[in-house]
């Protein structure tokens, strides 16, 4: 993403967002993929500095004076220098840049420096975290108005204006003012703002750390005790609009660390119901998958495909692969017009109706061998193709055989083990299991005991019965093979 033609470099002064990875703005996005340099500051969260790509140079700048951060003129100087080579220079800040973020100052010495610049704004967190809050920061019974403030004022003396902030009757925003709450809340009252006016602190906002704490004027210093920065001052009577609308920290998985063990191309799904529930996921993928040893036995299913009476697909991985194969044969999925599907689990039907295909076959339960009473008993004349891992389970194709139909076995994909740092584990709530080879892995790479007193979600009874081959017992199973039901067990049992 290089604006072709274009020799000078250029700096983009961008807003990060408050702290969900969510909140960062499209243009945020594309400009930090296609960034040279990325100049970060120490409120841009984890999730958004792993997006950086990894040819970028990446600078960091903090506020607070360390072996890796640099003092703010000297940020300067390389953003301007940086982009005098002819690079792409993202400076991403906290928020918004122009809102207490000094955008202002470094695009004046930009100006100064004759270097092109762009503006790109980003949710503040002044606006963004009390809506996290379930505190709007305007409401019509409330407050018509918002005033946002620095309260990083040592002695109070300086700038602020109390007695205009007193009159106003609006909402009051502090930022940078925790460790000034006494004074803030004391010199509202000196300029006659009652004691009983109400006030939150909301701290890490947006994050799976938030946390607000509310109360008045007079009690809030005693409640908001240890509250960790950053965090918000919000001084106001839409406050009290936060124990009806607290939408964020009530939900069910909120501040729950939940270990998601699938591999990571497939974790996706999983990890995003289990964050909209509130949950910090913690990837610890056990397998990774791989492409089979060879494709000749899928290859061959792939190109009689329209001989087969069924085709049984037992996985995502497995619909994946089959369709990318037959893609290179030259086929879509007409080839298939005339054969019956089968599908084990709900996911990997619903990425059979993504290529346009209803499967004709899914059993309740996510097992392969829950299919055997659905198909014929008389299997004499019926040949059947099974899509599916190396290593996957032999039942449903011996008893078939059995039956007298005629079975081929179409290897799609591998799953290898991996092992992450069990160090990642620590605090872990719950660990989610999708698969037998996950817990197997997992419990091979970590010990049989290992996190003894977390909570073990399994996915379906092929998958916990793994579980207690291990010697431990599932906490709790997902009432079908699907994500969602996973995420609701886990809701369950935490
Ligand atoms: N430009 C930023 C603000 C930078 S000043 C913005 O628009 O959000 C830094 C102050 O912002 C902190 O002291 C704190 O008051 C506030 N802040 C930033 N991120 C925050 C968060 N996630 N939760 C609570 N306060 C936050």
């Amino acid at each position: 993403m290089t604006d072709k033609g274009i020799m000078t470099g250029k700096v983009y002064l961008v807003g990060a967002g408050p702290g969900d990875p969510g909140l960062l703005t499209l243009r945020a996005a594309e400009l930090i993929a296609g960034a040279d340099v990325v100049a970060l500051d120490a409120l841009v969260s984890p999730g958004i500095a792993a997006s950086i790509p990894s040819t970028a140079e990446v600078v960091y700048v903090g506020k607070r004076a360390s072996a890796h951060t640099l003092p703010q003129d000297q940020i300067n100087a390389l953003l301007v220098q940086r982009a005098k080579e002819g690079k792409r220079v993202v400076r991403l800040k906290g928020g918004d840049p122009f809102v207490f973020g000094r955008g202002g100052e470094e695009a004046e010495e930009l100006v100064a420096a004759g270097v092109p610049f762009e503006i790109v704004p980003g949710i503040s967190s002044s606006i963004a975290g009390p809506a996290y809050a379930g505190i709007p920061v305007t409401h019509r019974d409330f407050a018509t108005s918002v005033t946002l403030v620095t309260g990083h004022e040592s002695d109070g003396s300086t700038g602020v204006d109390w007695e205009a902030l007193a009159k106003m009757h609006g909402t009051i925003v502090f930022m940078m003012g925790l460790a000034n709450l006494p004074l803030i809340a004391r010199k509202l009252q000196e300029h006659g703002v009652p004691a009983e006016r109400k006030i939150a602190v909301i701290s890490r906002a947006t994050t799976t750390e938030q946390r607000t704490v509310t109360g008045t004027l007079a009690d809030i210093e005693a409640r908001a005790a240890g509250v960790p920065t950053p965090a918000l001052i919000v001084v106001g009577e839409v406050v009290s609009l936060h124990d009806k609308i607290n939408w964020f920290e009530t939900r069910p998985l909120f501040g729950r660390r939940i270990v998601v063990t699938r591999a990571r191309e497939q974790a996706s799904g999983l990890k995003l119901l289990l964050e909209e529930s509130g949950a910090s996921v913690i990837e610890f993928p056990t397998v990774e998958i791989a492409p089979p040893t060879s494709f000749d036995s899928l290859d061959q299913v792939v190109q009689a495909v329209s001989e087969y009476q069924w085709l049984i697909f037992t996985s995502t991985n497995g619909v994946k692969a089959f369709f990318e194969r037959l893609a290179m044969a030259g086929k879509d999925a007409r080839a298939l017009a005339r054969v019956g599907i089968a599908a084990v689990g709900d996911s990997t039907a619903a990425d059979l109706a993504a290529h346009g295909i209803t499967p004709d076959l899914v059993p309740e339960k996510f097992l392969s061998s829950a299919l055997l009473p659905l198909l014929e008993q008389d299997q004499r004349g019926i040949r059947t193709a099974v899509i599916r891992a190396e290593d996957g389970r032999e039942e449903l194709i011996q008893e078939l055989r059995r039956r007298g139909g005629q079975v081929d076995l179409a290897v799609a994909y591998r799953t290898c083990p991996v092992a992450g740092d069990p160090a990642q584990l620590a605090g872990a709530d719950a660990v989610t299991f999708t698969s037998a080879s996950t817990v197997d892995n997992f419990f091979h790479a970590l010990g049989d005991t290992a996190l003894n007193g977390t909570r073990l979600a399994s996915i379906g009874p092929t998958t916990s019965e793994a579980i207690r081959k291990h010697g431990r017992a599932p906490d709790v199973e997902a009432e079908s093979a699907s994500v969602a039901a996973l995420r609701d067990a886990v809701v369950r049992v935490l």
